[in-house]
């Protein structure tokens, strides 16, 4: 099974790095990707493989080898580009301006695609059923994910374990990297207001200063992460943007904070949101001040099964080699794949993409980012083999 799915990888690899170039110089930002939608419809239905669309413009499609309900596999894509402008000289450039696939997901969905190729061409030869997930909007709240779930994409059948992969720029090309349990953080959106009293900065015992006490309030927080955290538990609270006031003179009224906060434990998670409100709402009402607070919850953190991790590492090694494949850093960045480990056993790994020699080396969400496409035959042949293999109940 494994040299069958090494040979119409290589086979398919130009074909598919051909559907790529399409992707990436047509770029959808999150929930408006109708004409990928269509494209991956498309795709599916000249491979004839059956297809739901959910959540707008997720497509959910499903192939069934031997024996369909001996075991359920799901293999998940993102497919949406973010608001950048690209920079990479190269014929595929984006076409649409100020929006790039600047963070792969174009490249996760030919892995994806590709692999549907290939099992739907094999699928006397392997036992079991696979779903394909392309979904909608990782890149913004609410995330696809949770969208595609209340949409009963884990139903029906329900998969009993869900693998997904993401391009990693630190990662030379032909390697995988793997991490087992939390690997990627929750992050919260804050949105403070700190009401006070505007008036003639001479007088500032006339006002009630908004910007004295946003400033106390920035540095207060921190003590949440210092001193009510354990020191062993990865957390970020990061205040990114302060606005208020615009010129020498006037004390303003108020003054806006944006920030996020990120955490690898759910339970401390809440119990940080609480810490957050109490301490922002009492410090601002000790100086005198009112506050609005919203803590936006966003994604939770990733979480991959331990024995399924261990089992996706074991084919990465059987396919591209023990040499090849990684232990890769937990970090603390978010995405929505941890919606999917909420619920079922999930393993969330890296695909190697630089490439030094040829200059290939700009981080995500950049302007210059890129891959080495060779990567993509590794892609859609690891995605193949663990819809075909994987056995986890
Ligand atoms: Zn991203
Ligand atoms: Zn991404």
């Amino acid at each position: 099974m494994l040299q069958k799915i090494k040979a119409l990888a290589s086979q398919y690899a130009a074909e598919f790095v051909e559907v790529r170039h399409h992707l990436h110089a047509n770029p959808e930002l999150s929930y408006q990707e109708f004409e990928t939608s269509r494209f991956i419809q498309d795709k599916l239905k000249e491979f004839a493989i059956p297809f739901e669309v959910k959540a707008t413009t997720g497509v959910v499609g499903l192939i069934e080898g031997k024996k369909p309900g001996s075991r359920i596999v799901a293999l998940r894509a993102d497919m949406d580009a973010l608001p950048i402008k690209e920079e990479n000289d190269i014929v595929y450039k984006s076409r649409k301006e100020g929006v790039m696939h600047a963070c792969g997901h174009d490249v996760h969905t030919t892995c994806l695609l590709g692999a549907a190729k290939i099992l739907n061409e094999l699928k006397t030869d392997w036992e079991g059923t696979v779903k394909l997930i392309f979904q909608p909007g990782e890149e913004k709240n609410p995330g696809g994910a949770s969208l595609l779930i209340k949409e009963g994409v884990l139903e029906k059948p329900e998969p009993s374990s869900i693998f997904g992969l993401h391009v990693h720029p630190g990662l030379a090309v032909g390697k995988m990297s793997f991490r087992a349990g939390k690997v990627m953080a929750s992050a919260d959106e804050l949105y403070i207001t700190v009401k006070g009293k505007g008036g003639h900065a001479a007088s500032p015992h006339a006002c009630i200063d908004p910007i004295l006490i946003a400033s106390h309030l920035i540095v207060s927080l921190q003590q949440i992460v210092s001193r009510n955290n354990n020191p062993h538990n990865p957390t970020v609270l990061s205040i990114t943007s302060f606005q208020g006031g615009s010129t020498t003179n006037v004390i303003p009224n108020e003054v806006k904070l944006k920030g996020t906060f990120r955490a690898m434990d759910e339970e401390w998670r809440f119990k940080a949101h609480d810490l957050i409100r109490k301490m922002a709402t009492e410090l601002v009402n000790s100086m005198g001040g009112e506050i609005d607070l919203l803590i936006d919850v966003g994604y939770p953190s990733v979480y991959n099964n331990e024995s399924l991790n261990e089992l996706a590492r074991k084919k990465a090694e059987e396919f591209i080699g023990a040499k090849n494949v990684e232990e890769t850093e937990a970090r603390m960045g978010a995405e929505d794949f941890g919606y999917y480990t909420q619920e079922i056993p999930g393993c969330f790994f890296r695909l190697g993409v630089m490439n030094t020699k040829k200059g290939i080396t700009s981080g995500v969400h950049t302007p210059t980012f890129n891959i080495d496409e060779s990567a993509i035959e590794t892609g859609i042949g690891m995605m193949a083999w663990l819809g075909s293999s994987v056995n986890f109940s």
